[in-house]
């Protein structure tokens, strides 16, 4: 008779009811999972990406438009205390032009993110918007952080179709110690005013924080479910040598592939992107995201001069990420793996994936 180990008990649990608690999930986010248990995880997280989000391997263009920021994230290299760091704001014509290149390259989703600032003015960012959209029919996220909800109804009326604004984590003890001067509760507002204003809302978190345990990324995933995120962007803590984390340990690269398999078996149709923090160090990791659950990549278009200053974390910004090498490497693994690149669109329908944030109007 085969002894049927905890974690595979926990895995037909999940796969069945579509959620488990969040001691379980912790569980096999834990170290005490064996490497066949994991296999089986990935296994069933890539069955289900198969069946509710498609072959396709949805490739979106964006655009680092800024890194001029007022926020203190004791993990981010754009964080304002990092004085040497040399600050940029690209021009409207800039901007255009990186479009261009994304929607002659045949993609549909344009991103445009920025650290957070005042002096990115909510009417130039919509002029940005509305340009792009005249000239060049894309599905536009923006990503620049926590704004009043009148900066978001405005760019959501100029034509945005979706945010992204990542909650990091969302233990409050930690995100306060990680996030000096910003509070949980904001974010959590900001979130919600987009999910009203009609978004197609996104976050994500960092797994591997220092002080972060197995149970509070159990908690993230549990809140992007009910939440209803259409995008759920999961990346590995790197450290920033001008940050105060300089001296701490970079997360373990499985304990990101397990977070993005859980993702996907709580958020079926779910849009989770391979983040450029995974794809730091190596294509193979990248394309190990998208069998176990991932089904989007991003590349980045932001020209070499700026690009080079937007330094979230060391590496992000190394001359092999280049659009076309990259698009080329990810066209010869879909051949190799019989799966398609998608140029779409790549919009969330909320209707396919039920949530009970629909139903209660709760989501928290
Ligand atoms: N200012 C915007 C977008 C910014 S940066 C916002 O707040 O939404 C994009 C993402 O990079 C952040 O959300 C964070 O998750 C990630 N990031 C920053 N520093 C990092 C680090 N050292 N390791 C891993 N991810 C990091």
């Amino acid at each position: 008779m085969r002894v049927v180990s905890r974690a595979e008990c926990l895995i037909n649990k999940l796969c069945g009811r579509g959620s488990l608690s969040k001691k379980e999930l912790a569980y096999l986010l834990s170290r005490r999972i064996s490497a066949g248990d994991e296999r089986l995880l990935f296994r069933r997280a890539d069955s289900l990406r198969g069946s509710h989000a498609g072959d396709g391997i949805i490739v979106r263009g964006i655009v680092e438009f800024s890194n001029i920021c007022r926020n203190r994230c004791v993990y981010c290299g754009l964080n304002s205390g990092n004085v040497r760091l040399r600050r940029y704001c690209m021009t409207t014509e800039d901007i255009l032009v990186c479009a261009r290149t994304i929607y002659k390259s045949g993609i549909r989703s344009i991103v445009l993110q920025s650290g957070e600032s005042a002096s990115i003015r909510a009417e130039w960012l919509a002029e940005v918007i509305k340009r792009i959209k005249k000239l060049y029919p894309a599905a536009i996220t923006i990503s620049a952080g926590e704004r009043s909800r009148s900066d978001y109804a405005l760019w959501k009326k100029a034509g945005a179709d979706r945010y992204l604004l990542k909650i990091e984590t969302t233990c409050a003890d930690l995100y306060r110690r990680l996030h000096p001067g910003m509070k949980l509760k904001t974010r959590l507002l900001c979130l919600r005013a987009l999910k009203e204003l009609g978004y197609q809302t996104g976050s994500g978190c960092i797994t591997g924080l220092p002080g972060q345990t197995a149970e509070s990324i159990a908690e993230d995933l549990l809140f992007f479910r009910r939440f209803g995120m259409g995008m759920i962007s999961i990346g590995p803590f790197i450290p920033h040598p001008r940050t105060p984390l300089s001296a701490c340990a970079p997360a373990d690269t499985v304990s990101v592939l397990r977070a993005i398999a859980l993702a996907r078996l709580l958020n079926p149709c779910a849009h989770i992107p391979v983040t450029t923090a995974l794809r730091r160090s190596s294509a193979r990791e990248a394309y190990k995201a998208l069998e176990c659950g991932a089904n989007v990549v991003m590349f980045s278009f932001t020209p070499a001069v700026f690009r080079r200053l937007y330094d979230l974390y060391p590496g992000r910004s190394k001359a092999r990420f280049d659009a076309g090498r990259e698009l080329d490497g990810l066209r010869a693994y879909a051949a190799r793996t019989d799966r398609k690149l998608d140029f779409s669109r790549g919009d969330f329908n909320p209707l396919a994936q039920k949530s009970p944030v629909f139903k209660t109007g709760k989501f928290h």
